[in-house]
């Protein structure tokens, strides 16, 4: 059994900045030399968010305007009235989403569909730079 814990850097513009990290994820599932197991992904911060998505441009579209509708950036937030950082929003959208995924592996392969992509989304109101966190679990 192999515990493997691996981190990327990734820049990001913010503003429901959405990223594919699919080839990063799969690049250290591969460097792992794992063939079965779990791979959790997490970005630390709370205003990002992982999950997967079709990566084609409607659909990038059409998700930010849901989470827009969601916790939408320009209505007041109790945390930019205590904090005045103006991205109450970008902290709603990202508990939302979540900080993380798990994809099974299978063959040294992440399990994930033809049209699924894992994305990384940031929701802050500036550029940030951020670490994703790749624990691999397996053997
Ligand atoms: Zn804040």
């Amino acid at each position: 059994m192999k515990i493997i814990t691996d981190r990327f850097p990734i820049s990001t513009l913010g503003h429901t900045d959405i990223l594919d990290i699919t080839s990063q994820v799969q690049e250290k599932v591969k460097l792992s030399g794992v063939e079965g197991g779990a791979v959790i992904v997490f970005v630390s911060g709370s205003t990002a968010g992982v999950t997967t998505v079709e990566y084609e441009p409607g659909l990038l579209k059409d998700l930010k305007r849901a989470l827009e509708q969601l916790a939408p950036e320009n209505i007041p937030y109790a945390h930019d009235a205590a904090w005045g950082d103006g991205n109450g929003h970008a902290h709603v959208r990202a508990s939302l989403l979540g900080p993380s995924l798990s994809v099974p592996i299978e063959d040294g392969r992440l399990a994930l569909g033809t049209w699924q992509q894992i994305v990384l989304v940031d929701f802050d109101n500036r550029s940030r730079q951020r670490q994703v966190l790749v624990h691999i679990v397996g053997e």
